[in-house]
């Protein structure tokens, strides 16, 4: 894939999807411009996805493209700021077909109408590895207000939004199938594996109101205590409060130990934020506007670490490393 052909397939298949950006240039110049509205900040993040290490080689092409952008318009979400571009590096191998490249393609389209981005630019490179792929995805917050980690204050509330521990099922529902689940049930905790829903539209809305937040990707206790160490506080998470969707209940109903699992499991996509009780109906109201559930799973305390309170009222801590307390 060089010369003539990386060109024609840049052309043929990424360039349709700078449509409606016009400094973009159709991906033929050397770099795009990319111009913050008045009073805006950019927010830029980036995360890279590898084959064999975040997705199977028979993953369809498309979800593996909008998990790609999902989840790093996740972490726009989780700071606040509204999805406006995006730069895409995708190393192919060299073996490629072109239909693989013009569904991943296809991928992306769906999701840029979706959620309103668009490509402004990238590179494509053909690789004797496994097919990589990194995404730059850049948005916008008011002044530079980004919502940090660092915000916790003692007394503050946890929460986060929708419900945890669906990607973790999802993914073991691709190893091996759930007897107690319905069909609907296990193509939706696989459809949350494949293709998370980045709270786009509540995180703007938690700008003002949250002290800290971050999205949940490696798992939520796991997160919470990046929130704990960079804030310097300790937070005290209620294992039953945790929002589990009916599917995860149907699975904690007859193995109780998947509850502290879901807490433990990677690849949600949520946003979890702490708020002072002050604004905590505020944020209700801001959440309901989104239409996205919120729930208030635990408290912010002086000291340090995530102390998750289990279904018996025990307390873990589940420090760095924590996951052994949960048996996993
Ligand atoms: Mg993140």
């Amino acid at each position: 894939m060089s010369g003539q052909g990386e060109f024609a397939l840049i052309a043929r298949h990424f360039a349709p999807l700078t449509k409606g950006v016009p400094l973009a240039f159709g991906l033929t110049d050397d770099a795009a411009m990319l111009k913050p509205r008045k009073g805006q900040a950019l927010v830029v993040t980036a995360d890279a996805i590898v084959e064999g290490v975040h997705y199977l080689p028979d993953d369809p092409p498309e979800t593996i493209a909008r998990k790609l952008l999902r989840v790093n318009l996740s972490d726009l979400a989780a700071k606040g700021a509204t999805p406006r571009a995006y730069l895409l590096t995708a190393a192919f191998p060299r073996d490629v077909k072109e239909p693989w490249i013009a569904a991943f393609a296809r991928g992306l389209k769906q999701d840029q109408a979706h959620f309103g981005v668009h490509l402004l630019g990238g590179d494509t490179v053909a690789t004797p590895g496994p097919a990589t792929f990194s995404l730059t995805a850049i948005g916008e917050v008011p002044g530079a207000r980004m919502l940090r980690r660092s915000g916790a204050r003692p007394g503050d509330l946890v929460c986060v939004s929708g419900t945890i521990g669906d990607g973790g099922f999802g993914l073991a529902e691709l190893r091996q199938p759930h007897p107690d689940l319905t069909d609907a049930q296990r193509r939706f905790l696989i459809a949350r594996y494949r293709i998370p829903q980045p709270r786009t539209r509540l995180g703007p809305s938690l700008l003002g109101l949250a002290s800290a937040a971050l999205d949940v990707s490696d798992g939520l206790i796991q997160d919470l205590g990046h929130i704990a160490r960079q804030s310097g506080v300790g937070l005290s998470i209620d294992a039953a409060a945790v929002p589990l969707s009916p599917a995860g209940l149907a699975i904690a109903r007859g193995d109780p130990p998947a509850r502290l699992r879901a807490l433990s499991a990677g690849d949600d996509y949520e946003i979890a934020f702490t708020v002072p009780k002050a604004r905590l109906k505020a944020m209700e109201a801001a959440a309901a506007k989104a239409r996205i559930r919120v729930s208030v799973i635990g408290r912010v305390m002086k000291g340090q670490g995530v102390t998750v309170l289990g279904p018996d009222g025990t307390p873990f801590e589940a420090g760095p490393g924590g996951f052994d307390h949960f048996g996993r």
